[in-house]
């Protein structure tokens, strides 16, 4: 994809683009204090995902029923309130529809797939699915991919928000890297923050394991599935290695986590 260059050629428009790196740039990213350089701030990264989230209501059916669109919120902000970045409000829906897949945009828009949630068989292995997502987003995977993409051109544009056209580019620009998948590293990095985050939700880690398998089995018939993620056997057998070592290294689990078997059965029985 080609961009056009844009029209900032000002020398001090350039100036207070690096200034806005200064003061935007080093945001915390997760557990460890980590910082990366993010010269999109959250307000801006907001409207972006505001933006990407109403293309994709436009493209796709959101699912209806209430009680579901209450039940994946309720399950999001159990994982939220643990989770380490609450510089924005996290949005949870279902898409209506058989493809098995959960995808998060920049912003804090999820999205899961009925598909997805007729697979699993207790909360606890769609709340392994919803952390990773949210784990996304706290990690700003997507909005640093974004800023990669784009440039600091055009990043500095949707920053001052000059030209209404901008948007419109960067979000198309963002729903295709969303599509794209993300990297093996920053897939990594979503497993082992989700693991830990819905541990401190209240929910069984194990969980994770089992929802790996089964996506494992059904990849074997689409390996293009949960994010575009390619769900090969031995990358997978990987990541549910590495869950694994993971969800050791927590021991000793608390006596009080759960997995919500029946609860979630109710809920599945009213998809059709
Ligand atoms: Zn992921």
């Amino acid at each position: 994809m080609t961009l056009r260059s844009g029209k900032l050629s000002c020398p001090s428009k350039y100036f207070l683009i690096l200034i806005a790196i200064f003061f935007l740039g080093c945001a915390v990213t997760g557990p460890g204090g980590r910082k990366s350089l993010i010269f999109i701030g959250t307000d801006t990264e907001v409207n972006i995902g505001k933006s990407m989230d109403n293309s994709i209501r436009k493209d796709n059916r959101i699912l209806s029923d209430t009680l579901w669109q209450k039940y994946i919120s309720e399950i999001g902000q159990k994982i939220v309130s643990v989770c380490d970045r609450n510089d924005l409000q996290y949005h949870f829906a279902i898409v209506d529809s058989n493809i098995v897949n959960a995808f998060a945009t920049p912003g804090g828009y999820l999205y899961f797939y009925s598909g997805l949630l007729r697979q699993m068989d207790n909360e606890a292995e769609l709340a392994a699915v919803v952390a990773h997502e949210i784990s996304h987003v706290v990690a700003r995977h997507g909005i640093k991919r974004l800023q990669a993409t784009i440039g600091v051109s055009l990043a500095g544009q949707i920053v001052f928000g000059k030209n209404p056209g901008v948007l419109e580019q960067v979000t198309n620009i963002g729903l295709g890297l969303t599509f794209a998948g993300y990297s093996r590293a920053n897939e990594n990095e979503a497993d082992n923050l989700g693991i830990q985050y819905m541990t401190k939700a209240g929910y069984d880690p194990k969980a994770t394991l089992t929802m790996f398998k089964k996506l494992a089995l059904l990849s074997k018939d689409n390996p293009d599935f949960f994010e575009k993620l390619s769900m090969s056997h031995p990358d997978t057998q990987e990541r549910i290695r590495r869950s694994e070592t993971l969800i050791d290294s927590l021991q000793p689990l608390s006596s009080n986590l759960h997995l919500f078997h029946e609860k979630y059965g109710i809920m599945k029985s009213r998809l059709h």
